[in-house]
């Protein structure tokens, strides 16, 4: 950023009493006083305090607060497990289509034909490559696709007559694992990773009986790590009677490659607004699509798209013992038609070079940066990776000063203090469509970084100096939030 735009001023410093930014005839509409409209007591007594300024103050303005903004359109992000990966702008144009985007979910089925055969091809897509038997496009979110999991999952057990309240959580899962597990009223058992970053088997067999409902899994963890004894996990759980929950909101190491399905899971979501094409942050809209094996199709949530012999296609709203609806309609459409794009695009062999390219960058780099920063779980990862800065301590850096001191060299922080069982983790996802060129850039920057903070702590300390604001009281800001700006 220029000096200039950091001294640009800001808009109630440009205000002048009088100006305006329209011209409009005279009001000819008689007006009705204004304690007619609103209560007296509702009533301001003096004017809005707000900026009197030109049209063109207020869009640069607000052209200039946007320019503020970060996001994979300016610059390399490289936030593991949450990193939004590719989005093909031309899926944005397909779900803009008219006959996509201007449908009603109650128009007559026979008219919609065209995008309930988008829907049925999808779920059977969705379902080849995680290995299901069915799928259910509903979920709006992740972790809603978790309690929908975990929700079948349950009405399963009761329909054998068992009451089983434990979900099995390991210590490297995404926090929203056990969050979903007790908002579906399950009681959650964390059990540990071991040394070499995996699920613990002694803990595990430890940890489940007759009361286990079922084991959530991330895989790869969240420390970027496959985990080798996948199918031994999978007896454990299964001969305890318990189901086997994937977390697949990241699955960019695997489409392709092997399938949840084949590995024993019963049940799994996916993140279209992760690895399928839709942008995400903000706070929505998402798609959380979960697959489930033959055992738990009867629980889907309803309705469910399907195909007659006919060829044609309906809504199935008759499953008895469905855990009903868990979402308005059928679920974020528009969402669904970008991973439809997505996946018609790219082809089984495309989407296997989407794993296979990004599990080669998040190697590259980890290796390339394995000298300057502690790699805790050497090896081949898969398409993210976690280092600790542990090693600048001594220096009086940490991990969160090398994250405010890459702002200032334009790119935005990886994922700092998760998982929480890595010291001073730092965790990078640098997906697979950045160029080497892109690589590089950031990883000599990560060296430079280490170098500043061995013979310059105080720089990185103080650290950004080029963002509009510096270091924000995170605590103060959560717990006394100002949400109006008093500015007179
Ligand atoms: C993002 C993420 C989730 C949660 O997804 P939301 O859409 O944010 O609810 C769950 N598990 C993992 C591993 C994730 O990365």
């Amino acid at each position: 950023m220029t000096q200039s735009e950091q001294d640009m001023p800001l808009i109630f410093e440009l205000s002048r009493p009088g100006r305006v930014a329209y011209s409009l005839p005279a009001c000819d509409v008689p007006r009705r006083p204004a304690d007619e409209l609103i209560p007296s007591e509702l009533l301001r007594s003096e004017p809005a305090a707000l900026p009197e300024v030109y049209e063109v103050d207020v869009i640069r303005h607000y052209t200039e607060l946007s320019r503020r903004n970060f996001g994979v359109d300016n610059g390399f992000y490289p936030l593991g497990s949450c990193t939004m990966k590719y989005n093909p702008k031309v899926n944005e144009d397909v779900a803009r289509y008219s006959g996509l985007a201007k449908i009603h979910p109650y128009q007559p089925e026979e008219s919609i034909q065209g995008a309930l055969e988008l829907l049925h091809t999808l779920q059977n897509d969705l379902a080849g490559l995680t290995g299901m038997d069915a799928v259910t496009l509903q979920p709006a979110a992740g972790a809603h696709g978790e309690w929908t999991g975990l929700m079948m999952i349950r009405a399963y057990h009761e329909s054998r007559g068992e009451r089983r309240s434990k979900v099995i959580v390991p210590d490297s899962s995404h926090g929203t694992n056990p969050a979903s597990a007790t908002v579906a009223g399950f009681e959650t058992v964390t059990i540990p990773s071991t040394a070499k970053g995996l699920v613990d088997l002694d803990a595990l067999r430890a940890a489940v009986g007759s009361d286990t409902a079922a084991l959530m899994l991330t895989n790869p963890n969240t420390l970027g790590l496959f985990e080798e004894q996948i199918t031994e996990i999978a007896e454990i759980v299964h001969e305890a009677g318990g189901l086997l929950y994937y977390d697949g909101a990241n699955s960019n190491a695997i489409m392709g490659i092997t399938r949840p399905g084949d590995m024993g899971f019963d049940v799994v979501h996916l993140n279209l607004h992760k690895t399928m094409s839709t942008p995400h942050g903000g706070g929505g809209p998402g798609a959380g699509p979960v697959g489930v094996k033959k055992l738990l199709i009867p629980f889907l949530p309803k309705p469910l798209v399907v195909k007659n012999e006919d060829g044609t296609y309906n809504w199935d709203t008759e499953q008895a013992d469905s855990i009903g609806r868990v979402k308005a309609y059928y679920g974020n459409f528009g969402i669904l038609v970008r991973a439809y794009a997505y996946i018609r695009t790219y082809g089984p062999e495309g989407l296997r070079a989407v794993s296979e390219d990004a599990v080669l960058n998040a190697n590259y780099m980890m290796h390339r940066l394995a000298p300057y920063y502690e790699i805790p779980y050497p090896g081949v990862c898969k398409h993210e990776f976690v280092m600790s800065g542990r090693g600048l301590k001594k220096y009086g850096v940490r991990t969160l000063d090398v994250a405010k001191r890459l702002l200032d060299f334009g790119y935005h922080p990886p994922t700092v203090y998760f998982p929480l069982n890595v010291e001073e983790c730092i965790m990078i996802e640098p997906t697979e469509t950045e160029s080497k060129e892109t690589l590089d850039g950031f990883i000599d920057t990560m060296i430079r970084i280490a170098k500043e903070a061995e013979e310059n702590p105080e720089l990185v300390l103080n650290a950004p100096y080029t963002t509009t604001v510096t270091r924000l009281d995170e605590t103060t800001a959560a717990r006394k939030p100002v949400l109006n700006c008093a500015c007179s």
